[in-house]
């Protein structure tokens, strides 16, 4: 199994899939393999051009069964130095090196290499492969797959979600939710400055209160399983102005929320939304009818709550030998499937360290040992239909 594992790593890597780039070409191809291999392929269409994802299953219709689930973008190589080209799986030393290799492409090449066995009969509970678009930008592939899943009579009973953990099976993520600022003030030369907004100043404000909210959470609900063990948020990026004496007219800043699992991002930002609204907004409309705030999600993936899939882990950990679950601060799309009523642990090959860097890499034995994994999960699902 190792060997073709690695071979369809190597055709996945060579798929450039970008985040800002089409996925289809890797889908079609993915979806030709998995239905020449027997299985009953759904190409589900994207909210935007170019994107699709891809839900592959074996086994009974009439049982709920166990989705295997990665993302099949990568974020991009610009401006990254690489010792061979990250688009040709390079290996040395045991590692095979290139874009998407640990982050998630590993994961997905041996799901999909594993297939024929999955298909050799005798299944009692179903299988499904699934894979999405947009991961490690706003998630909306799984926004659109989750949806679907709740749609039908039947859901799955769990998802694995094959994100880079060394196999080690994760119960807990905190949330990644991303929003967007925009701040329009008037712009007048600053020797008449209060006859414009300057919307940098503005901006500033609303940062001074979202760092306020910062030690309101430190106050409130603490979970010592992260290592920041409260609810964070965090302004990364900002932009605005034009010059030392003119008020500005534009001022953008992004902010993120990393939500302890249970914890809604959204009403976070809507407190900066109200603060916006209420206190900026109407001493800025007295100057000028064009000042406006603006405050858009760009992503709200909820935490992984581990209350929610004590089961699914209790029967996971023993299939891929991982003693103690463990929890992370990175966000993943497994709390969007357990929001529809899938309960989903996150396991699979490779180091989250690597990933998103140049020379990302996964190692071999790692995909051994998820093979491994898989294979004992083979052997479960044709025991009895599985029960959580
Ligand atoms: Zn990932």
């Amino acid at each position: 199994m190792l060997n073709p594992a690695i071979d369809t790593l190597r055709k996945l890597v060579a798929f450039d899939t970008v985040s800002a780039r089409d996925n289809l070409p890797l889908i079609h191809w993915a979806a030709n393999y998995l239905q020449a291999e027997g299985l009953r392929v759904e190409v589900q269409e994207g909210d935007e051009p170019g994107k699709a994802n891809l839900l592959a299953s074996i086994g009974p219709i009439d049982q709920p069964g166990l989705l295997l689930s990665g993302h099949s973008d990568t974020v991009p190589v610009a401006g990254e130095v690489w010792t061979s080209d990250p688009f040709t799986l390079t290996e040395r030393n045991g590692n095979l090196y290139g874009r998407g290799s640990a982050d998630m492409k590993g994961f997905i090449a041996c799901c999909m290499t594993m297939a024929r066995e999955f298909k050799r009969g005798g299944l009692k509970t179903p299988l499904h492969i699934a894979m999405s678009y947009n991961e490690e930008t706003n998630m909306h592939g799984m926004k659109v797959l989750a949806r679907h899943l709740d749609s039908l009579a039947i859901k799955p009973l769990g998802c694995v979600i094959g994100e880079p953990t060394t196999m080690q099976v994760v119960v807990a993520n905190k949330g990644a939710a991303i929003w967007r600022v925009q701040v329009r003030g008037k712009g007048v030369h600053s020797s008449l400055r209060d006859q414009g907004v300057s919307a940098v100043e503005i901006a500033a404000e609303v940062i001074v209160f979202i760092n306020a909210l910062q030690r309101k959470l430190n106050e409130a609900e603490r979970h010592d399983g992260f290592e920041y063990p409260f609810t964070s948020v965090h302004v990364g990026k900002i932009q605005g102005g034009t010059a030392h004496n003119i008020t500005a007219v534009d001022c953008e800043f992004v902010f993120e929320v990393r939500a302890l699992p249970g914890v809604r991002a959204a009403l976070i930002a809507q407190q900066v939304r109200d603060y916006c609204t209420q206190v900026l907004l109407p001493p800025m409309r007295t100057v000028s009818a064009e000042c406006d705030i603006r405050v858009d999600e760009i992503v709200d993936a909820p935490g992984l709550d581990e209350r929610q899939n004590i089961h699914l882990s209790q029967r996971i950990m023993p299939l891929c030998g991982c003693l103690a679950p463990s929890r992370v601060s990175f966000g993943t799309e497994a709390g969007m499937l357990q929001d529809v009523g899938v309960p989903t642990v996150v396991c699979g090959p490779g180091q989250i360290r690597v990933a998103h860097q140049p020379d990302e890499f996964v190692e071999i034995e790692q995909l051994s040992r998820c093979l491994d994994f898989l294979q004992s999960l083979d052997a479960q699902l044709r025991l009895a239909p599985m029960q959580l």
